[in-house]
């Protein structure tokens, strides 16, 4: 197996050639490390190699590996579903919250942060391929949350996050491009939620692209991609 800065190297060349098929800069676009299960050490590799930023799923993961120093340097991200009992565990000590999904926390993230007296860095995540399992506002619903958001002194709405459904292996088609109209659709919503200029807002984000489908998603206008297996390697069990 390759180490992890070369792991790293090689996502940022693939990074670099859909960033041109896009018509962007390659360093437009924001290389987050997804480190769940992976630990300190792992981190450290990748900060070393030069990520622009370190992801964590879990709660108790992330404050953990934050106590032995592991994301020294770089951005902290929360990305995964944030229970809502742990909301004051973790605002305020990231820079992102990528996985605001529903507007019951986006007021518990609001109270928080105004109880540290601080203004908390999000994003909101959508649930572009409506599915049952998964968190997040409906297409439909984000300009909705996207206005709560931005009447909510203590939260700085910076853009959209988005998992869209991931595809079998065995379907034949994976990694990949059945993923392209659900980037799209987000694209299309990015733009238009940048559009409408809210007050207290500043939308420059759209989180999207994982290590199946980093590059399609960055030619559908993708400006921040989470990578997880591609930089670490295989996890041995599979969890979101
Ligand atoms: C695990 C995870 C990733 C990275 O997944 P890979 O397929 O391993 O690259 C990205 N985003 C979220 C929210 C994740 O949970």
């Amino acid at each position: 197996m390759n180490s992890i800065g070369e792991n790293v190297r090689q996502v940022r060349e693939s990074i670099a050639e859909a960033a041109i098929k896009a018509g962007t800069a390659p360093e437009s676009i924001l290389l987050v490390a997804a480190s769940k299960t992976k630990d300190a050490e792992a981190v450290r590799q990748a900060v070393a190699a030069g990520v622009d930023a370190c992801g964590e799923n879990r709660v108790n993961e992330f404050l953990e590996k934050d106590a032995q120093g592991a994301y020294e340097g770089r951005p902290k991200h929360f990305i995964g579903r944030l229970q809502h009992n742990k909301v004051r565990l973790i605002t305020g000590r990231v820079d992102l919250i990528q996985s605001v999904d529903s507007a019951e926390l986006l007021q518990l993230l609001e109270k928080r942060a105004a109880l540290l007296d601080t203004v908390q860095p999000i994003l909101l995540q959508v649930n572009i391929g409506r599915e049952e399992t998964k968190g997040g506002f409906l297409p439909e619903e984000t300009d909705e949350a996207a206005a709560l958001a931005a009447s909510l002194p203590h939260l700085r709405l910076e853009g959209l996050m988005a998992i869209p459904p991931a595809w079998e292996k065995s379907s034949g088609s994976w990694p990949g491009t059945k993923n392209y109209p659900f980037f799209d659709e987000m694209y299309r919503l990015y733009i238009d939620i940048r559009s409408k200029k809210y007050d207290n807002t500043h939308i420059w984000c759209l989180s999207m692209g994982m290590s199946g489908d980093y590059p399609q998603a960055i030619v559908s206008g993708s400006n921040m991609v989470r990578v997880g297996s591609a930089i670490f390697g295989a996890r041995t069990a599979p969890q979101i």
